[in-house]
């Protein structure tokens, strides 16, 4: 018989919720929550951006926006407001939709040479006549805090990451804040994008205490995905397929993580609704632990955007800082 603790313990004291689940018990999950964890991780990275600060050394991150999407508007704004928050200064640089590429690449070139900006990120998606990896590969790697340009990718994969991705760096946060040990688990991953399905794989399969899993990546050509989900002691779905695994694709007692935020057409005020790509209710009856939409993955992308803006700052300063 298979074990799975699904266990919470707010170090500082503030949420104790352990939980003792065993695989083969009916129970109801636990919901795992990703605003509390990523205010925990905040409340800590405060202390090494105050340390930065008193080094004359505060940690920046520049925001670079092309055209007008109100979805990456949306996304800039709360960047650079979590910023504010925890003491991080913020740079944003808008670019006409309708620029040559040339313009993005200016403004790219001028971060890159900014003492003042640790890291930058060019918010995706770009217009169609801009590619958008020439952009990455344009980026000063050290100021990559999104995590993609080919040499972080190559340093992930070897083992040797400067900056892990946010989402799946959030996804380890959330599975350790959640007392899921990896090693030795199967994980089945749906979705294999650059940003979440393949970084993650590589961090989970590294010899790591925070890896060690053996891990089976699905994608839309993959046969039998139930099959590949039920067996799973973890699913990760990031998909971008609304409600895509149901309950009767989770084994008992197994841990979902849901990446995906969708939207779909509802009677609100606002004519859509926000929705994961997993089925809460059926897979909350087998899950042991799982993340809602929204409150789950999302605010911990957000929160490890700073930890990497605060890494990037304590790199490139030479300052010793620890990081949650
Ligand atoms: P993406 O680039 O579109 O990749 C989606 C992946 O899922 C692809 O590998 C695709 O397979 C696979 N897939 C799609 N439909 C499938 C199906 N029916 N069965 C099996 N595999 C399927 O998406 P992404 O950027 O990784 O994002 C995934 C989701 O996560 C989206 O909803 C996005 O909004 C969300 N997201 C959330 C956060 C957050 O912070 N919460 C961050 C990033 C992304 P192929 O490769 O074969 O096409």
């Amino acid at each position: 018989m298979r074990f799975v603790t699904a266990y919470w313990a707010r170090t500082r004291g503030l949420i104790t919720l352990a939980t003792a689940v065993s695989r083969m018990t009916d129970i109801d999950a636990e919901i795992i929550d990703g605003n509390a964890v990523a205010s925990e991780i905040r409340d800590d990275l405060t202390d090494a951006i105050e340390t930065l600060a008193d080094a004359g050394a505060r940690p920046g991150l520049a925001t670079v926006l092309m055209g007008d999407d109100p979805a990456s508007e949306t996304y800039v704004n709360m960047k650079q407001r979590d910023c504010e928050e925890v003491g991080i200064e913020s740079y944003h640089v808008d670019v006409d939709g309708d620029a040559p590429p040339e313009r993005l690449y200016d403004e790219i070139a001028a971060l890159n040479e900014d003492d003042d900006v640790h890291g930058y990120i060019v918010q995706a998606p770009v217009p169609d006549h801009v590619d958008y990896r020439e952009v990455i590969r344009r980026v000063d790697p050290a100021k990559d805090v999104d995590g993609f340009h080919p040499e972080n990718v190559g340093r992930l994969v070897a083992g040797d990451a400067r900056f892990r991705p946010c989402t799946p760096h959030g996804v380890q946060k959330l599975l350790e804040a959640a007392g899921v040990e990896t090693e030795g688990a199967d994980v089945t991953i749906v979705g294999r994008s650059d940003i979440v399905g393949k970084p993650l794989a590589n961090l989970l399969i590294q010899k790591a205490d925070d890896g060690n899993a053996t891990v089976t990546v699905c994608h839309s050509r993959t046969e039998d995905l139930a099959e590949k989900t039920r067996s799973a002691d973890v699913v990760v779905a990031a998909a971008g397929a609304p409600e895509l695994v149901d309950g009767s694709m989770i084994g008992e007692g197994a841990v979902v993580i849901d990446v995906g935020v969708n939207r779909v057409d509802a009677d609100t005020e606002k004519g859509y609704e926000l929705v994961g790509d997993v089925e809460f209710e059926s897979a909350a009856e087998k899950a042991s632990a799982i993340t809602p939409v929204p409150g789950g993955v999302g605010p911990m992308t957000r929160a490890m955007l700073l930890y990497n803006t605060v890494k990037a700052a304590s790199l490139q300063e030479g300052v010793d800082v620890e990081l949650p």
